[in-house]
């Protein structure tokens, strides 16, 4: 007897054994693993997309509960990265699943470097999304678009070469860009109604580009159970996709602590930092563990999860306040003094 995996979705007429094929083959790129994009990683690899690219700087803290799949207490407990907590619930799910991990912000190289069919935005903060908007339209490739706000959600799929961009949908999106923190909320049911969205809009593209409709948005309001969709058309004057005015963003300013958006996490720049192998050295010198990854060493430091990046980036976890988070970044940086050897390069 054959068991077929992916027998139920072979037998929906718009995917069958072809379609199935072309999903089993796929690369697919998930920017953000919180709420959206742990629920959205676990539909793709249950509908048969085996290789995913999972990007997100931030570790599993109690507050993501509420919202976030495959996430779970002992996740919380043992400080996990979300991308490695979602890698070892996604291989339950499917052990044969190749999935890449990148404990860190998204940047530029991700997108450039990296090889996949598509990419799915599931982040809560719009510099990121613009940054994506952007790399997509310089380098050709196509994105679906996704949010979540309070009970409601916008899912659209972009192909900024040749239909709207994110600027065209969001014309205040430098405006956008500015408000960082999302303090709406997110309704829990909200977030798989939309990653459901996203997910379809994905298995679509992957299965039959040709019949996508980059021109379409979809909005949701969770609440009152009303569904949306909107003609975008391209803006023949927009700066971005049709002007091309504009430099590629900079994530942040060398030196400033900020808060990732909606997390207890702390991000900074800094313009003097220790090479990996030094800062390695001072730890063992303290006593202090550390566990090393390709682009960073992560260690406890006054209490708190620090992550350093040979790029100077620096992120620290789960510090209440902003104004405790530089205190502790500060105390950090003079402690490091020792062990800088030269300028950092920035992003
Ligand atoms: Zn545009």
């Amino acid at each position: 007897m054959n068991l077929n995996r992916y027998d139920r979705q072979e037998r929906v007429k718009v995917i069958g054994k072809a379609g199935q094929q072309k999903l089993n083959s796929a690369t697919v790129l998930i920017a953000g693993v919180g709420a959206l994009g742990s629920y959205t990683a676990s539909q793709l690899l249950r509908a048969g997309v085996k290789q995913l690219i999972l990007i997100d700087p931030d570790v599993v803290s109690t507050t993501n509960l509420q919202r976030q799949a495959l996430f779970t207490e002992q996740d919380v407990a043992d400080g996990t990265f979300k991308v490695d907590a979602a890698k070892a619930h996604l291989l339950a799910i499917d052990h044969t699943a190749k999935i890449n991990v990148y404990p860190e912000p998204l940047n530029e190289s991700h997108l450039t470097d990296l090889t996949f069919d598509l990419v799915l935005d599931c982040l809560d903060n719009f510099r990121t999304r613009d940054l994506i908007n952007k790399v997509a339209l310089k380098h050709g490739f196509d994105y679906i678009f996704a949010s979540c706000a309070g009970t409601f959600g916008s899912v659209m799929p972009v192909s900024p070469t040749e239909h709207a961009c994110l600027n065209c949908l969001y014309p205040n999106l430098e405006d956008l860009k500015q408000t960082d923190c999302d303090l709406i909320g997110v309704n829990t049911a909200l977030v798989p109604l939309v990653s459901g969205l996203q997910v379809s809009l994905a298995l679509h593209y992957l299965v039959d580009k040709a019949s996508v409709n980059f021109a379409q948005l979809t909005t949701i309001d969770n609440w009152q159970l009303s569904f949306q969709n909107f003609k975008i058309n391209k803006d023949p004057a927009c700066p971005v996709c049709s002007k091309r005015d504009w430099d590629l963003p900079k994530m942040e300013s060398t030196e400033q602590v900020t808060v990732l958006c909606g997390t207890q996490t702390y991000s900074v720049q800094m313009s003097r930092s220790p090479k990996l192998a030094q800062l390695n050295q001072w730890l063992t010198d303290q006593a202090i563990p550390y566990r090393q990854f390709k682009s960073f060493s992560t260690f406890i430091w006054a209490g708190y999860s620090v992550s350093l990046f040979k790029t100077g980036k620096c992120l620290l976890y789960g510090i209440p306040t902003l104004k405790e988070a530089t205190a502790t970044y500060q105390k950090l940086k003079q402690a490091f003094q020792p062990v800088i050897t030269e300028e950092a390069t920035s992003l």
